[in-house]
This record gives structure tokens, C-alpha cells and sequence, in this order.
């Protein structure tokens, strides 16, 4: 694989030629954006070209043929440790970076970085799910993060730098990736055949806001409706309004009777709900407005901003304090059931974060 083959994300991989090429390569990362856009396909490649024994690390290439580059495409490479939270957790156990009871750091992700590399050359690790770092899992990383093994390179993948902790933060080089655009995300879909059957792809695309993983997901005719009426909602500047608290109520109940599926349907809608701020964000930082405004082009959950009327009058912090409302609301869902009006409150909060009627230290 080659960088060509890896859709959009160019500023970040020209910061990390540059490094490369000064040696100027942190030992820490934090890669942050969206869920679903290649972060993790970014940094499978980025591990690639830096172990590739048939390339100068300064290239930031990878051959593809040596054996370090077939081990790391076939996820076998001595050298390239990956985690993730396992799909049946809530959080990444601490045994996956110190290994557990019995072999407390004998194994895990902090004994196996500190080896010396196997081909002589970096010592790589890749932590996925970094949102869902557990406080005992931070605090275990904090010396890995303040002496990191030599030669050896650690990227946590997360969403949001509000995800982190602040040992973790400040203790990494934070890189941002943006939504791709609604082209990119529809070459992906069609390169990989990633969705099939009668579906509306274009409406899809649009309504994932920049992301294959969410336009996979919207593939479900029903979330896919149901998603396009919180945008315009979101939009409208009073989400609460004709009753879609009840809406989303019922949408949440039709998950399923066991309550876990309905708090993740819950989280899911709060997942959209970013993605939706989020673009707004990304496309008004992007169009260089020094106004803090939302005047930039080309993006769809701000046509449906600007339909409102309202696009001039909101500012990027107040889109950045919906996010956050909503990342509080999704962190209430993990810690206990749902509370009764915890869905009334969230959608009256965002409106009056949006009208600025409030500030998100005052909700
Ligand atoms: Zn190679």
C-alpha cells in the first residue's frame, strides 16, 4: 500500500515528511478527529515506511516487498504492537499495557515496547479506542510517556484532545485529521464495496458528514431517516422543539427492551451529533474566517445551518460547547442508566448554547 492509496489527510502526512526528514520524529502522538476517516489506516502506513528495512526512514516510504513491510500488512510484525478496546468492554482493561495478575510487567503493550527491536531499527505501538483509556490504564502509560523506550514511537488514536486526560495530553504531540469530504468518502465506499444493496448513497454520504464508518452505518434505512431529522434539528437552533424529545425518546426505546442497547443508541445519536458540530467546525477553520462565524462553503450540515437563517449569528465556540455538552451527556450514559430528562435537558442545553443564552460552564 502506498500513501496514494490512502484518501485525503495530506497536511498531516507533509508534517510528518518534514519530521521525518529532520529527524524530527516525537516519541509520542495523539491522532485525533473523527471517527471513521483512516486515522488508524494512517497510522498502520505511518509504522510501515518507518520500519521498512528496504527504505531510509527519511523517505517516510515504504517498499512494500521486504519482509518488515509484508509482516506489518499482514499484522504480524515483531516490531508493531496494536491495541484496541475489545469490542465487549466499556473501557481498555489495564492488563493489555501491564499484562495481567500473574504476569504483571512480564507482558502487555509497556513490556513489549521496551524490547529491543527485533529488526535492529523502532520499536512501534498503536493504541486504538484511546477515548476509552481507563484512569488505572492512563496513569500505567505516564512513564512510557515521560521515558519513552529509544527509537520507539507510541500513537493514541482518539476523537476528541477532550478525550484525554491531561497527563496524557501534554505529555503528546497532538495531530488533528479532518472529515474527508463527501467525494472522498464516496471513493472510498465505492473502491471497497463497503455498502451494498438498495441504498441512497449521495443522501448517505451526506448525512455521514465525512466519514466512511458512520456512512457504513447509515446504511440502515432507519437510522439513516432518523439522522437526517436530528441534523435539521440540530440546526434549527432549538432542537427540542415539536416535541423530538419524545422522538428521540422513542427512537432510543426502539433499540431494543435490554436497557444496555438503548444506552448505546443513545451514545450513537450523541456520536451523530458531534460528527454534524464537528463538520461545521472543520469547514469554517478550514475557509481561514477570521470572523468567528460560520461562513464557510461547502459543507452540508452548514447549508442546513444556513437554511435556518442562523449561520451568521452562531460562533465556533459556541459549536465547540455543543460538542462538549454532548461529550457530557455521553459520559452520563456510561456512568449510570439513563437519567429521566437527561434527554429533554441535553437538547434544551445545545439551543441555548447556540442562541447564546448560556455558556457551556453555566449548563
Ligand atoms: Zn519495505
Amino acid at each position: 500500500m502506498s500513501w496514494d492509496q490512502i484518501v485525503g489527510h495530506r497536511n498531516v502526512l507533509e508534517r510528518f515528511q518534514k519530521s521525518a526528514q529532520r529527524n524530527r520524529l516525537a516519541s509520542t502522538y495523539l491522532f485525533v478527529g473523527p471517527s471513521g476517516i483512516g486515522k488508524r489506516t494512517f497510522a498502520l502506513k505511518l509504522a510501515q515506511s518507518l520500519l521498512c528495512t528496504a527504505t531510509a526512514e527519511s523517505e517516510l516510504n515504504a517498499c512494500g516487498q521486504c519482509p518488515s513491510c509484508q509482516q506489518v500488512m499482514s499484522g504480524s510484525h515483531p516490531d508493531l504492537i496494536t491495541v484496541a478496546k475489545p469490542a465487549d468492554k466499556t473501557i481498555i482493561p489495564v492488563k493489555i499495557f501491564i499484562g495481567d495478575d500473574k504476569h504483571r510487567r512480564q507482558e502487555g503493550l509497556i513490556h513489549d515496547l521496551g524490547l529491543k527491536p527485533f529488526y535492529g531499527g523502532r520499536k512501534f505501538a498503536i493504541i486504538d479506542d484511546a477515548d476509552y483509556l481507563s484512569a488505572l490504564s492512563a496513569d500505567t502509560l505516564l512513564k512510557v510517556l515521560e521515558e519513552p523506550p529509544p527509537n520507539s514511537i507510541l500513537i493514541l488514536i482518539g476523537t476528541s484532545p477532550h478525550k484525554q486526560k491531561e497527563t496524557i495530553l501534554s505529555r503528546s504531540q497532538v495531530v488533528h485529521f479532518s472529515a474527508l469530504s463527501a467525494d472522498q468518502v464516496m471513493d472510498i465506499i465505492q473502491r471497497n464495496g463497503q455498502i451494498e444493496g438498495e441504498v441512497d448513497l449521495p443522501k448517505v454520504v451526506e448525512a455521514a458528514n465525512g466519514s466512511v464508518e458512520l456512512a457504513i452505518r447509515l446504511s440502515d434505512p432507519d437510522l439513516l431517516d432518523f439522522v437526517d431529522l436530528l441534523y435539521s434539528q440540530l440546526a434549527s437552533l432549538d432542537p427540542a422543539r415539536d416535541d423530538f424529545t419524545k422522538t428521540l425518546g422513542a427512537f432510543v426505546d426502539s433499540a431494543g427492551k435490554d436497557s444496555k442497547l438503548k444506552r448505546q443508541r443513545l451514545f450513537e445519536v450523541g456520536d451523530f451529533a458531534i460528527c454534524f458540530y464537528r463538520d461545521l467546525l472543520h469547514r469554517s477553520a478550514e475557509s481561514n474566517d477570521l470572523q468567528p462565524n460560520l461562513a464557510a462553503q461547502g459543507s452540508a450540515a452548514l447549508d442546513r445551518f444556513r437554511q435556518t437563517g442562523f449561520s451568521t449569528s452562531v460562533t465556533q465556540q459556541a459549536v465547540a460547547a455543543c460538542i462538549r455538552r454532548t461529550l457530557t451527556m455521553q459520559s452520563e450514559i456510561h456512568a449510570n442508566a439513563m437519567p429521566a430528562n437527561m434527554i429533554a435537558n441535553w437538547l434544551v442545553d445545545l439551543g441555548r448554547l447556540c442562541r447564546a443564552e448560556a455558556s457551556f460552564e453555566m449548563v
